[in-house]
């Protein structure tokens, strides 16, 4: 049985994913930061259902944290297969009201988390030659997103990071992909008016909103041995929004 730590696994993409990996057969290990609670429930619903799942605490852009957090999967559920960079935040501002500690924070959660978490499951898929890492990016870091500079930035980041370290670790058996979803209905869309929605939605060619589920098949698909010839990529499950 394969084990898969999900960062910001309480909530939205990550909880979706928790599921999805826990219904395919995997030990899933479900990070937090803030919901504790939900990630707690989440837990608790996948137990119920037979599966093996663990609730690990921690702030990704805290290295000290991440340390712990890895350490705890390792003792409870093995060494990790596979490694989603999911943790996210997002804001709305003009760039020119941004300031330096938003900034940074942006980049802690998504770009210094990934590299935090990385650094710490890698070792061991390097000795094993076998292991996979799949970093969440997002449309925005692709085309980039008005009044999301630093967010567009911190994601597109995670592009150059994932064709980066794919061609450092391909030898080494372990593959690094990097999914970039278009308009998922999540928490992290909260602050958009119907309207907003409404717009996005005619924007995209498919005429939906995504759902966290359409993000975790395509997590579930990339992890299986159907996808063993698939690293560096950047897979978008967007409905068409960015072609
Ligand atoms: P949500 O806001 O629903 O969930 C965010 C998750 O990230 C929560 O579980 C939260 O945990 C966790 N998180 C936030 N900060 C940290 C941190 N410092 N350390 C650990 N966990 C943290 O967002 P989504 O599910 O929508 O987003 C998931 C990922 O997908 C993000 O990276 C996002 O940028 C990306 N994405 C989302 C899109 C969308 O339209 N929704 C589109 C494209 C990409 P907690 O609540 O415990 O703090």
């Amino acid at each position: 049985m394969k084990t898969v730590l999900i960062t910001g696994g309480s909530r939205g993409i990550g909880a979706a994913a928790a599921r999805a990996f826990a219904q395919a057969g995997w030990k899933v290990a479900i990070n937090y930061c803030r919901s504790a609670q939900a990630a707690q429930a989440l837990a608790a619903e996948l137990c119920a259902q037979g599966g093996q799942a663990l609730v690990v605490p921690g702030d990704v852009a805290v290295r000290s944290q991440v340390v712990q957090m890895v350490e705890t999967v390792r003792k409870e559920l093995g060494d990790p297969d596979l490694l989603i960079n999911n943790a996210g935040i997002s804001q709305q501002a003009l760039f020119t009201d941004l300031t330096e500690e938003d900034w940074d924070r942006m980049f802690a959660v998504h770009v210094k988390g990934a590299f935090h978490c990385c650094q710490e499951v890698l070792p061991a898929m390097i000795r094993r030659r076998s292991g996979q890492i799949i970093n969440i990016s997002s449309m925005w870091g692709q085309v980039g997103g008005s009044c999301e500079v630093h967010y567009s930035a911190a994601k597109a980041a995670l592009i150059g990071f994932t064709k980066a370290l794919a061609k450092e670790v391909g030898p080494s058996q372990v593959r690094v992909n990097c999914v970039a979803p278009g308009v998922i209905a999540t928490e992290m869309n909260g602050h958009l008016s119907p309207a907003d929605l409404e717009a996005l939605r005619e924007e995209t060619p498919l005429e939906i909103i995504g759902a966290p589920e359409d993000v975790a098949s395509l997590l579930v698909f990339l992890a299986s041995d159907q996808a063993r010839f698939i690293t560096g990529q950047v897979i978008a499950p967007n409905g068409g929004i960015v072609i």
